[in-house]
């Protein structure tokens, strides 16, 4: 009678030394694997609640108390003026833009189309004739929408106020939201002006 063989070590590896990945990734047409039920479960909390955060948005919304505020901020911080002059001020307004006194760093860029601005810089002397010119503009630009002038003309006619061309004051022309005095107004007071128009929309709440 033959002795039994002896017992020869498999040269496969037991199955807790397989890979993690290679038991956790899903295979086609193989059960279900725990990654796909917790997503599920996952799923099915996720959904209700965000029906309740977007009811309570949409709720906050119709009140005017969600959107108002963050438009608020995102449009006081980033005037687009009109790019346009109409003398001697307009030089002053072209420097608040340059490097030295870089009116961008505030986020206001002028644009050259009115149909892409917020904010009109009326910076020199406004006479009857452009008159109607400058209103077209401003009807061009969408609302929300305001208005600075800037320098004496802009403001009241400047010392040509009783010439008969001159408009005494564009505020007879389009509603004005902030004057600058000054012949001309230093660029420092340009932005002082920007500045202040933009703690007049916050306090508008526009
Ligand atoms: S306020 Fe003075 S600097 Fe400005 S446009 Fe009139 S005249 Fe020129």
């Amino acid at each position: 009678m033959s002795s039994p063989a002896p017992a020869v070590a498999s040269p496969v590896p037991p199955k807790s030394a397989a890979p993690l990945l290679e038991t956790e990734i899903p295979l086609v047409n193989g059960p279900a694997v725990p990654y796909v039920e917790i997503e599920t479960l996952r799923a099915r909390e996720f959904i209700p609640q965000a029906k309740e955060a977007l009811s309570s948005l949409l709720r906050e919304q119709m009140e005017g108390k969600l959107l108002r505020p963050v438009f608020n901020w995102a449009g006081r911080n980033s005037l687009f003026p009109l790019h346009w002059g109409l003398a001697c001020c307009a030089i002053e307004f072209a420097a608040a833009f340059g490097a030295r006194w870089d009116a961008e760093r505030f986020g206001v860029v002028p644009r050259s189309s009115p149909r892409q601005c917020d904010l009109l810089i009326v910076n020199g002397t406004v006479t009857w004739k452009v008159a109607h010119k400058l209103i077209t503009l401003y009807e061009q630009m969408p609302e929300p929408k305001w208005v600075i002038a800037m320098g004496n003309c802009a403001t009241g006619g400047g010392p040509f106020r009783t010439a008969y061309s001159v408009v005494p004051g564009v505020d007879k022309l389009v509603p004005v939201d902030i004057y600058i005095a000054g012949c001309p107004p230093r660029p420092e007071a340009l932005l002082d002006g920007i500045l202040q128009l933009e703690e007049l929309i916050r306090r508008r709440g526009e």
